[in-house]
């Protein structure tokens, strides 16, 4: 810890220049080639060698320490999101329509900040540290990136044996890592919902099977399976988040489609909630006699965070001054982080940027989404201090 810290400084101004950068330039998920360039380029100043182009935009950096120990991986998701920023920032998005508003911009930057200090003092590392900077982390309705990197080996030749990363988050106080053991957040999987019926004119109800009333029927009814039918201290959220239908006002239109989205803390409710939320849309659209349709697909599944590893993590995050660090309660968010933790044991966990003094205040995913700059070096050194500390195992 020590030498990382009289680092710290000097890695800082690069960190948020190279945050900057990134934060001008976003890119969506699936289209990072711009970032992907700046990570290999920072990356091989640093004598650290890259591979480019893993499971789509991903890459790579392999470092090796001068003594025998364990392979650590180190992940930093690089993908934008679809707004149009409002920030007041001075380094604004450059692209219209596309902003950084999750922070992933900051965990490209944080990462190479740990590179930074690791490779600076590789005779001092065990083992080798694999730093993966992976694409479409946005994307879970299109399985994200981390399931394409982990095809295309990003977990093996050297086989990892413990995987760590983190996420800014604008719910918890600057300079303050949060964690827990075990599930961390949801399994997310997609409804979509087709009800159709023959439709007519608004004066006459009688002649058609109306399907907005039908869908709201079963948009009311889908309430039930947190409500009734799951067991009330089981988290679980069924949102329908869109619904669209009809053309005019005096036409009862012949289909209506909802969408919507299932977050869940356990496998066993995941898979009862699917055949709930399939069975209420079909017999509710029966009862009133519309045909429906159902498509559901699995996005992430839960990320778990292995207990024994995230009990050291949480007391080597304890040890960096100028932090805090907290037990916390699951979120209903979900995160394909939980692809590598299905694979090797590791640790996911948050580092807080909420600070009024610089109006960090906005959520993560809003258009107004701004970082305290002034975490990045706690989470680059966090990075850091997990690959020293678990390459020694
Ligand atoms: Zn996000
Ligand atoms: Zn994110």
């Amino acid at each position: 810890m020590g030498f990382f810290l009289g680092d710290l400084k000097e890695i800082e101004d690069k960190v948020v220049s190279t945050r900057r950068i990134i934060h001008q330039n976003p890119e969506l998920s699936f289209r990072e080639e711009k970032t992907a360039r700046l990570v290999g380029e920072v990356l091989r100043s640093l004598d650290v060698r890259v591979k480019t182009k893993v499971g789509g935009n991903g890459v790579m950096g392999f470092l090796q320490g001068a003594k025998p120990g364990r392979v650590v991986a180190l992940r930093a998701d690089m993908d934008a999101l679809p707004l149009d920023e409002m920030s007041d920032v001075d380094f604004r998005s450059k692209v219209k329509g596309v902003m950084h508003a999750c922070g992933h911009d900051a965990h490209v930057a944080m990462l190479l900040g740990a590179a930074m200090l690791l490779a600076k003092h590789r005779d001092d590392l065990h083992g080798t540290v694999k730093f993966l900077f992976q694409p479409a982390e946005e994307a879970g309705e299109f399985g994200g990136g981390a399931q394409p990197m982990i095809e295309d080996g990003a977990m093996e030749n050297p086989k990892v044996d413990y995987i760590f990363g983190l996420h800014i988050f604008a719910n918890y106080p600057s300079r303050t890592f949060a964690l827990r053991e075990g599930a961390l957040m949801a399994s997310s999987a997609t409804f979509k919902i087709r009800i159709s019926g023959p439709g007519g004119h608004g004066s006459a109800p009688q002649e058609t099977v109306d399907p907005v009333y039908v869908a709201a029927q079963v948009v009311t009814s889908l309430q039930a399976i947190p409500a009734r039918m799951v067991d009330p201290v089981e988290p679980l959220v069924v949102s329908v988040c869109t619904i669209h239908s009809g053309t005019k006002s005096n036409i009862i239109p012949a289909e209506a489609t909802l969408e919507g989205t299932l977050r869940t803390l356990s496998e066993v409710t995941n898979k009862r909630a699917k055949i709930l939320i399939t069975q209420i849309a079909k017999r509710v659209s029966r009862a009133f006699g519309a045909w429906c349709e159902v498509s559901i697909v699995d996005s992430f599944p839960v990320t778990r965070n292995d207990p024994s590893v995230t009990r050291k993590v949480s007391r080597i995050l304890k040890t960096i001054p100028g932090t805090r660090t907290v037990e916390i309660s699951p979120l209903l968010a979900a995160e394909d982080f939980s692809r590598y933790l299905q694979k090797v044991p590791g640790t996911y966990y948050f580092l807080g940027t909420h600070n009024k003094s610089k109006g960090s205040v906005y959520p993560n995913h809003s258009p107004q989404f701004k970082v305290d700059e002034g975490v990045l070096k706690y989470g680059s050194l966090s990075l850091a201090l997990l690959a020293l500390e678990f390459g020694r195992q």
